[in-house]
């Protein structure tokens, strides 16, 4: 049986030329990047091209990069390095923020976490009305990882700026689909995270905009300029610099082959399967996220049913299935438990067909068949109708 992997949200494949570029770096270029003999410094000088490969995707200078363990790392460190007064994020954050917030709570620090509407847009009147006398960051997510749904970030920041609050993006899910300029959009801080875009898992970078004052988060040697301690992941940062290059060689033409593979699907899904609700905003969403709920049905059912058949998709977060509690995220837009737990996400990344969307609705339509049929909660609502 074929794989069809649909949940590039969670994670995506690594792209051949990456791992080419990486494997040097994990055999005979072994070096430290703090040696001074020629191996350390043929170490040093490829994580020097990586961070000159990100720094012209993102428009911004390469000492504004430093390169870290995860996406979470970096979202973890910008908290906690700012960890005081008062801080503003959304309900809709990934754990990566969402936690963060919680263990600073504990210590003392104050948290607002803005309300979204159905689309999952953040509430831009209530952030404005939010602030206070001792804001000192806005984070707010480029991107939902479970909808899709892109936030006003160009709004936010030109606001963050005029009031002189740091503003933090966390851009995991938007970076290598869509285009981002710090310097357009005024931020100061930005986390993405390689293995979103076709790189290796466990290396991430933060932008810090010159001039934002980060004390260390992790404490250790001097590496990244002081600001991230630790031996570089060489190999890692060589695949973060390879694949973030190639994911914006032709950006356009990337985001028109999710666009139209997403967009057929939600076609297919409406024309063959009834009763279903599309979750995030229509318009302003990453190119490659379909998020529906089916009613009367529980999104794990349906995994169960599409992972017999070959296919990976998700019905949440990566990070929260293998729990029962419907998503942070759905019940924020609003959803009944009901539709919350119905829900299933299909990412489409750069490898996906047309013809898997295809194998994808047919087994669809008979796993959601069969599953209603079992469903009281169906057999409910057909004598209603009645
Ligand atoms: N932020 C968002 C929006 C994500 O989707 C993820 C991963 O799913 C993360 C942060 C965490 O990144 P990483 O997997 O590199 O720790």
């Amino acid at each position: 049986m074929n794989r069809i992997y649909v949940d590039n949200a969670a994670t995506t494949k690594i792209e051949d030329r990456v791992f080419e570029a990486m494997l040097p770096y994990l055999k005979e270029e072994y070096g430290n990047a703090s040696s001074i003999y020629s191996l350390g410094k043929n170490a040093k000088s490829a994580i020097e091209k990586a961070r000159v490969q990100v720094a012209k995707v993102l428009n911004c200078d390469t000492n504004e990069i430093i390169f870290t363990g995860s996406g979470t790392e970096a979202n973890n460190m910008v908290l906690n390095c700012v960890k005081k007064g008062h801080i503003i994020t959304s309900k809709i954050e990934h754990p990566a923020i969402l936690e963060t917030c919680k263990h600073l709570e504990k210590q003392g620090v104050k948290v607002t976490y803005i309300n979204v509407d159905e689309d999952g847009t953040v509430d831009f009147d209530e952030l404005k009305n939010s602030i206070r006398e001792d804001t000192t960051l806005i984070s707010i997510m480029f991107a939902n990882n479970e909808i899709g749904t892109i936030q006003p970030i160009k709004e936010i920041g030109e606001f963050a700026k005029k009031h002189n609050i740091l503003f933090h993006t966390d851009a995991v899910q938007a970076v290598g689909n869509i285009d981002i300029d710090v310097k357009k959009l005024n931020i100061d801080l930005l986390t993405l995270s390689a293995h979103k875009f076709n790189g290796p898992k466990g290396v991430g970078a933060l932008y810090i905009k010159k001039g934002t004052k980060l004390t260390p988060f992790i404490h250790g040697g001097h590496q990244e300029n002081n600001k991230r301690a630790g031996t570089e992941n060489v190999a890692g940062i060589v695949g973060l610099g390879a694949s973030i290059e190639l994911a914006y060689k032709d950006i356009s033409a990337h985001n028109k082959h999710l666009l139209s593979l997403r967009d057929y699907y939600f076609e297919q899904i409406k024309k063959r399967i009834p009763h279903i609700k599309i979750n995030g905003h229509l318009k302003n969403r990453l190119p490659g996220n379909a998020n529906i709920s089916f009613r009367f049905i529980e999104g794990e059912g349906i995994l169960l049913g599409l992972d017999q058949k070959g296919v990976c998709a998700s019905s949440g977060s990566a990070c929260t299935s293998g729990s029962l509690d419907p998503s942070h995220v759905l019940l924020a837009i609003g959803l009944s438990h009901e539709l919350a737990h119905g829900s299933l996400r299909v990412t489409f990344g750069k490898y996906n067909t047309k013809e898997e969307v295809d194998y994808v609705v047919n087994e669809l339509e008979m796993i959601i068949k069969n599953l209603r049929n079992m469903s009281p909660l169906y057999e409910k609502f057909l004598e209603e109708e009645k």
